[in-house]
């Protein structure tokens, strides 16, 4: 049976190119960047060449780049470092209820330990609106953290337009930018940010390597203490097989941008539209077309998303309901809630997310298979006696 992956927002394969480029950090120039013999040196130009196309991807100077193991360190260092070393300042962070754990686990941290957190609402579609920023700023804001997409709904935040007020305020704008980075055009000046986050995995590079983008002049200590690597920002010898995938994967992404995203932009239109069609009281959640070009979150009422995501493996479909890192849970996706779902809706609720392995055939045989299992589950349903 083929097997379709629809999982892309949980990680994308690695690259064939990405695979190759890494190959010879592991045998042949397996030296240490901190080492001055040519081995070393060889290293060091290959991670420096990596940090210059990461730069680049996003608008930055290669120095405000730092590799860390991935986006959730990424995120942590950049809302920790930002809150101790501005706390002589203010103890205020403004947050929002969609981002990912790698955030409202840090902001929980940071609660405990004397920082104030506000979390501001989100409208139905999963925006944060601009004026709300506004209004929670006081004197004792440090920090404002909005991601740049949700990893649940696809929905597009307005960070640019967050970003300006920030500024204006004399406040960091910190983004998570895990989910578009590679997938749509991610400009840092553009979008006012401060600091931003990127994560190799969800970019057709390897697991384990994301990367820290921090404007330069932004205050922020390290929180990885040790060598001198990454000009003492972020201690210990570099993964350089990794570093040099992430480097290619953002060469590869930065190569079919645009192409790619309406590519996928026109298989999700038709696997929101068929689903729509073939499926009643199915709703689209996130925002209609604020959204990633390779998101489809819906929710499905009487029936369970568990059940349809593992009906659905059983077929040789690979998707998952929530994110990644709550499926494994029967709670509630809290993205999904702050949207204002119920915790049924959420409950039923099936992410896809396309990628560059995906065409039309795929989503015709979604399209194909999914009926059948929602009306094989509500006829097991006693709730869904109300729809029969
Ligand atoms: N932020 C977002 C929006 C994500 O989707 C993820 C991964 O699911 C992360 C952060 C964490 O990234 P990593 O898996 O590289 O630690």
């Amino acid at each position: 049976m083929k097997r379709i992956y629809l999982d892309h927002a949980a990680t994308t394969p690695t690259h064939a190119e990405v695979v190759k480029a890494m190959l010879p950090y592991f045998t042949d120039a397996f030296g240490n960047p901190s080492s001055i013999h040519s081995y070393g040196q060889e290293a060091k130009g290959a991670v420096e060449e990596a940090r210059t196309k990461v730069a680049e991807l996003i608008g930055a100077r290669s120095e405000e780049i730092i590799f860390t193991s991935g986006g959730t360190e990424a995120d942590n260092y950049a809302l920790k470092g930002v809150a101790y070393a501005n706390e002589r300042k203010g103890n205020h962070i403004i947050t929002s209820p969609i981002e990912h754990h790698a955030m409202t686990e840090a902001c929980k941290f940071l609660e405990k330990r004397g920082f104030r957190i506000t979390c501001l609402p989100v409208d139905r579609y999963g925006l944060v609106d601009p004026q709300d920023v506004k209004r929670a700023i006081t004197d004792k804001t440090i920090l404002i953290s909005v991601m740049h997409a949700s990893n649940e709904v696809g929905t597009i935040e307005p960070v640019d337009e967050i970003g300006k007020i920030a500024r204006e305020a004399g406040v960091y704008l910190h983004s998570d930018a895990v989910q578009t980075v590679g997938h749509i055009p991610v400009n840092v000046d553009e979008l006012n940010v401060d600091l931003l986050v990127i994560s190799a995995h969800k970019l057709y590079g390897p697991k384990g390597v994301g990367a820290l983008y921090v404007r330069k002049g932004t205050r922020l200590v390290s929180l990885m203490h040790g060598g001198g690597q990454e000009k003492k920002r972020r201690a210990g010898t570099e993964n350089v097989p990794a570093i040099v995938g992430l480097g290619k994967a953002v060469e590869l992404a930065r190569h079919d941008l645009g192409e790619e995203a309406r590519r996928l932009s026109y298989l999700r239109d038709k696997l929101v539209k068929g689903l729509g069609e073939r499926i009643d009281h199915i709703h689209l959640n996130g925002h209609p077309s604020q959204r990633l070009p390779n998101n489809v979150n819906v929710s499905v009422d009487f029936a369970e998303g568990e059940s349809m995501v593992l009906n659905l493996d059983l077929e040789g479909i690979c998707v998952s309901t929530g994110s990644a890192c709550s499926s494994a849970s029967l709670e509630p996706s809290h993205a999904l809630l702050a949207l204002g779902l119920s915790p049924e809706q959420a409950h039923g609720s099936l992410r896809f997310s396309l990628g560059r392995e995906n065409n039309e055939e795929d989503v015709e045989r979604v399209l194909e298979i999914l009926p059948g299992i929602v009306a094989k589950l509500r006829a097991m349903s006693p709730l869904s006696k109300s729809i029969r």
